[in-house]
């Protein structure tokens, strides 16, 4: 034997191994479903990838009562780009509401990604920066994607594959990104196509929470298989259930760069959290300042009462130290509104803090799924420190009295969108407080008409004031007259 085929054989025993080495099953399950999809050359050629069609987008936390449906938005025109080897993508879609909504009934929404630069594009086709939080969840949706994953693994030698396990018909790798991502890629093993990708992340209300989305309906197109359905879930609900009317490989994409107005612009920070108070009777202030989510604070005889601790741990902790200061008296309870999960992202801190919960009888179950979930991606107080909670659930209604103060806490019957909820009427200032009866900002009042026959009829209240959780502060009047007029 030549000195040169010596030297090649050598290479080749060399390269074998290494090949053997790193044929781990892990790699062997993306290797098969890179052949399934259409051969790993095919895979890593492709530049652009077009999704076109529509479906229904729920919409989670919510629904009428707790356990019922969501609330759904019919998503249509989506139009989804993907530049995969540069990691871009751009998603245009119009969304109309389903149900009954209190603004423009259609939104078309246009939406970026860039690397790690997330921007979205308004109306007038000005782009503006969306936070790293955007970015990381765009990244996770572009890479929740069969052909855009098994790509991202052929092409990063920096992914890292373990974890293999096969589990009924499904064989299952995890797969972590050179960026830190970490996704569950599950392939059907009959059919080696990717059957659906997995991704854990923190939900303010539910805590750990799976984004999962899952693909059927394999179609071959330019010589790939795609998938013709794609549905998304968060934790047990359904998020996204696309219909694909077409899948286009390397059609024409356009530009999918970040504008440059976005990539130098910084990336927004979270801003600070302003609680403002504004007395609106004796012993009752208004706490507003950042965001449109308001509480009030009722101060009794020897305690203070919160009606609302909103959107997530940071707005609801803000608010509940702003009410602190405003008396020596100790904060002992807090009234949630209802269930809806803005109104009732701070109900782990107010446990948390030993408050006990004033809410709808109807919302405890549910509200004690929530305190018992885990929150460790991003822990909160009651995952640092747990504790039973204390509730005083409402039937049809609630009377909080002593000297100082008197709060009369009513359920709303029959509402077609709310069917949790708890309104106060304070009867020595004819005063209402309330969350989503109605908001001075919204262009339709749908239910309205409810609520006045709640509050004049059934509960027979006369009303001067009404506080809201949502909006400006408003006479009676001119709440009754805005309803009428756009109902
Ligand atoms: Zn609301």
């Amino acid at each position: 034997m030549k000195n040169l085929d010596c030297r090649l054989l050598i290479a080749m025993a060399v390269a074998a191994t290494a090949a053997c080495a790193r044929t781990s099953p892990e790699l062997r399950v993306i290797n098969d479903a890179a052949d399934a999809l259409g051969g790993r050359q095919k895979v890593l050629a492709v530049r652009t990838l077009t999704i076109e069609g529509e479906g229904p987008a729920p919409n989670v936390g919510q629904n009428t009562v707790p356990d019922g449906e969501l609330p759904v938005w019919k998503v249509t025109e989506f139009k989804r780009t993907i530049d995969v080897p540069n990691h871009r993508m751009r998603t245009s879609q119009l969304r109309t509401a389903q149900f009954l909504f209190a603004n423009a009934n259609t939104q078309r929404q246009n939406q970026g990604l860039d690397g790690d630069v997330a921007y979205n594009i308004g109306a007038d086709g000005t782009a503006s920066r969306a936070s790293a939080a955007v970015a990381r969840d765009r990244r996770i949706e572009l890479l929740q994607h069969p052909l855009v994953i098994v790509r991202e693994v052929l092409d990063d030698p920096g992914t890292k594959l373990s974890g293999y396990r096969a589990s009924g018909n499904q064989e299952i790798v995890e797969i972590e990104t050179s960026k830190g991502e970490k996704l569950t890629l599950a392939v059907d093993a009959g059919s080696k196509l990717p059957s659906r990708v997995t991704s854990m992340s923190d939900n303010a209300n539910m805590g750990d929470v799976a984004i999962d989305t899952a693909f059927s309906g394999y179609d071959s197109v330019s010589g790939l298989q795609l998938p013709k359905r794609i549905t998304t879930t968060i934790d047990k609900y359904p998020q996204f259930d696309l219909t694909v009317s077409k899948n286009t490989i390397d059609g024409d994409a356009g530009d999918l760069a970040a504008p440059d107005a976005v990539t130098s612009a910084p990336v927004p920070a979270a801003p600070p959290q302003v609680v403002t108070a504004e007395p609106v009777g004796k012993g009752i202030w208004w706490l507003a300042g950042s965001g449109n989510h308001r509480s009030v604070v009722f101060e009794f005889d020897d305690h203070l009462v919160l009606y609302e601790a909103p959107l997530n741990e940071t707005r609801s902790k803000a608010v509940i130290d702003k009410a602190r200061s405003l008396s020596a008296k100790p904060l002992t309870h807090v009234i949630i509104s209802h269930h809806h999960f803005d109104h009732s992202g701070g109900l782990r801190v107010a446990v948390a803090e030993g408050f006990t919960i004033i809410t709808y009888k109807e919302n405890v179950p549910f509200f004690n799924e929530l305190l018992m979930r885990k929150h460790s991606i991003v822990p909160d107080e009651l995952e640092k420190a747990p504790k039973p909670a204390k509730f005083e659930p409402v039937d049809d209604q609630l009377t909080l009295k002593d000297k100082s103060m008197e709060v009369q806490l009513y359920h709303l019957k029959e509402n077609p969108r709310e069917g949790t909820n708890l309104f106060a009427y304070v009867p020595r200032d004819r005063m209402l407080v309330q969350a989503d009866l109605y908001d001075s900002t919204w262009q339709f009042h749908h239910w309205g008409a409810n609520v006045i026959t709640n509050i004049e009829q059934i509960r027979k209240l006369k009303v001067d004031k009404q506080v809201p959780v949502h909006g400006a502060i408003e006479s009676y009047a001119e709440m009754v007259k805005k309803m009428r007029a756009n109902p």
